[in-house]
């Protein structure tokens, strides 16, 4: 299952509580609403007949009403019997048509006509000998369905209440997160350019400060001061890397001029001419990565040239072919390497560098090529692109290596026997095969054989 976003995990937790409180609070409010609605209900019902008998009086030995008795107060009907229970004055609700036995001072719960009530009676004393009941009924059903609506209402709300917290939540986030997401990118970026000179940039960028908070406008400072170092220390690897190379570049050519010299004296012993040959083997490996770490730390520093110029690339990889197998033939390799090459490709390309690259493939597949086996070089034209493939037949590539290949000074545990290597080469074959706005990939199964493929923008009019 694909893993909730940050955002959406707060929103939820937040969402939660919400419901979760509005819930507590409603389900409190519902037992103490209810339990109050029936203390409110009946102390209104007693009040009201309490006040009532202020209306009753006895005039000549007649029992007199004021018209306030028959008015219904708060929802309380109001009757008055003789102490024998018979019907004087007043209203009973509608519906309610029992004649409960008279309990006075106690209020209680009837059911009548599919209702509840509350009854609630009253003996007065209007003189010696003249005692009469007040009764005042209230609905009790009536205030309960007052109350179901309100609670209703409450329920309709809450889960509107939810939502827009849901919603407001979100949006709220979304905005809190958005430089957390920009760090995000930035560092994508340099991952995929490997640009160290990005920054996330939260300090110039007000808008994004105001809605972040000043923890994550820190840790974007934090984290662009730490670019920033990274940078520089990788500006002076670069430097230090280049300042080497030069200084060691002189001395490497004065060992092989005079390796050069001494080979060329007739009179050397047979013995000095083997340690002089194999000084000045060591000498070119040596000089050959000079020349290769040179080459990278101007690409680095944006110093390498690009002379680029139409080629008939397809001439040019049948010779730099056939120099090849020659050289191998010198080497004494018992290696094949053949040219399938299409006929007049032509493309927009610096011709060093492309004759560097496949040097640099076909060497490679050489090198850890099967002994008496084959290397096939073709190029084909495809899609607008010119697609180049050196494949060998030899020990291949684990999984593990392929994947770091092309990095610097990475080198497989094929080569680690191998003298004269840098691992450096594949370096050099990306940058070039980009820097002609291309790109090179390597297959491989191990104990088969590997296949690098390269391809750049073809140039379309061939003359
Ligand atoms: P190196 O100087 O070591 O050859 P490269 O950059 O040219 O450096 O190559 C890096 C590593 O890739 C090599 O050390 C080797 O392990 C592996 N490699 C390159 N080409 C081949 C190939 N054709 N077959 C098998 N392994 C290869």
């Amino acid at each position: 299952m694909k893993k909730l976003s940050l955002k959406l995990k707060l929103t939820l937790l937040y969402t939660f509580f919400m419901l979760l409180l509005t819930c507590a609070a409603l389900a409190i409010l519902f037992s103490l609403s209810s339990r109050e609605l029936l203390a409110s209900t009946q102390a209104k019902l007693e009040h009201r007949v309490q006040e009532s008998v202020d209306d009753l009086r006895l005039k000549a030995g007649k029992l007199e009403v004021d018209s306030d008795f028959y008015s219904v107060v708060r929802d309380v009907y109001l009757s008055v019997y003789s102490d024998d229970m018979y019907f004087l004055y007043g209203k009973v609700p509608y519906g309610f048509n029992r004649q409960p036995e008279v309990a006075d001072g106690r209020t209680r719960t009837i059911e009548e006509g599919g209702q509840k009530w509350y009854v609630y009676d009253l003996s007065f004393r209007l003189s010696e000998d003249h005692t009469v009941y007040v009764r005042g009924i209230t609905s009790l059903t009536d205030a309960e369905e007052n109350f179901i609506v309100t609670l209703r209402l409450a329920l309709v709300l809450l889960p509107l209440m939810v939502l827009a917290t849901a919603v407001i939540g979100y949006r709220f986030t979304r905005r809190t997160l958005l430089p957390v997401r920009k760090m995000t990118d930035t560092v994508n970026e340099i991952r995929s350019d490997a640009d160290l000179s990005r920054r996330i940039g939260l300090a110039e960028d007000g808008k994004a400060r105001e809605g972040s908070g000043d923890e994550i406008c820190r840790l974007a400072q934090t984290f662009d001061g730490m670019l920033e170092e990274l940078e520089e220390v990788f500006r002076r690897e670069r430097q230090f890397t280049s300042d080497v190379s030069h200084e060691l570049r002189t001395p490497v050519s004065v060992i092989l001029a005079q390796c050069g010299a001494c080979l060329s004296d007739p009179f050397l012993p047979e013995k000095h001419r083997e340690q002089i040959l194999l000084i000045q083997r060591k000498a070119k490996n040596m000089s050959d990565m000079i020349s290769q770490l040179l080459f990278l730390s101007r690409a680095d520093q944006g110093r390498q040239p690009l002379v680029r110029e139409k080629l008939d690339l397809s001439v040019l990889t049948e010779m730099t072919v056939e120099e090849q197998q020659l050289l191998a033939d010198d080497a004494g390799k018992k290696i094949t390497i053949r040219c399938e090459a299409g006929e007049e490709i032509f493309a927009e390309a610096d011709e060093t560098l492309y004759i560097r690259l496949l040097i640099n493939l076909i060497s490679n597949a050489a090198e850890y090529g099967r002994e008496e086996g084959t290397v096939t070089v073709t190029l084909r034209e495809e899609n607008g692109e010119v697609i180049g493939e050196v494949r060998d037949d030899g020990m291949g590539i684990s999984e593990r290596d392929l994947s770091h290949i092309f990095e610097r000074f990475y080198r497989g545990d094929s080569a680690r026997t191998g003298g004269g290597h840098s691992g450096l080469g594949l370096s050099m074959v990306k940058w070039i095969a980009e820097a002609h706005g291309g790109w090179v990939k390597a297959d491989s199964i191990l104990g088969e054989g590997s296949v690098f493929t390269f391809g750049f923008p073809a140039e379309q009019e061939k003359n």
